[in-house]
């Protein structure tokens, strides 16, 4: 975490060092590439031009100015569409999580109400539906459990043993 901060960090530093050397390179390239076609154009006679190796530091110079300006800006330009780019990637993603959630939460819907549906029990005094492993109606209070033939325990109504001593309730 830390490690990537500082490489963040770093790079930040690199790009605005790059962002400030660009520029610079292009301004001091097309100074010295004036300089030189001013003194090329305005040669008196035979006379030696004394700024023409400028141009031939210049080109270079502008080329790396350009390319410096390209890794500097070109960042730049690069977040701020990524920028510009993440709130859509964002909805898709959202939408798409909304969409498996509520298909999820469909499923397990349709699962959940299929065995409620399984599981209920009426009850045998009022007919209420009542779960299955319900030992007393929700409705009137009776008893709905199964109740144990050898110690009275009162089991739940799905039970196939007793709770309490095992004997077989069915
Ligand atoms: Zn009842
Ligand atoms: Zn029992």
């Amino acid at each position: 975490m830390g490690q990537e901060k500082f490489i963040t960090e770093q790079h930040r530093k690199t790009r605005s060092f790059f962002r400030f050397l660009g520029p610079l390179l292009l301004i001091v390239g097309g100074a010295m590439m004036l300089v030189a076609f001013i003194d090329f154009f305005t040669l008196q006679g035979f006379e030696e031009p004394k700024y023409f190796w400028l141009f031939f530091v210049a080109i270079p110079l502008l080329f790396l100015g350009f390319i410096l300006s390209g890794l500097g800006f070109g960042g730049f330009i690069a977040k701020y569409q990524s920028r510009e780019y993440a709130p859509v990637a964002k909805d898709t993603f959202n939408y798409l999580a909304k969409e498996t959630t509520s298909g999820v939460k469909e499923i397990s819907n349709a699962l959940q109400l299929e065995s409620a549906s399984t599981d209920n029990f009426a009850c045998p005094h009022c007919k209420q539906q009542n779960t299955v492993n319900a030992k007393f109606c929700n409705e009137c209070g009776e008893k709905i459990g199964r109740i144990c033939s050898s110690c009275k325990q009162l089991s739940s109504n799905d039970a196939n043993f007793c709770d309490e001593c095992v004997t077989s309730l069915t």
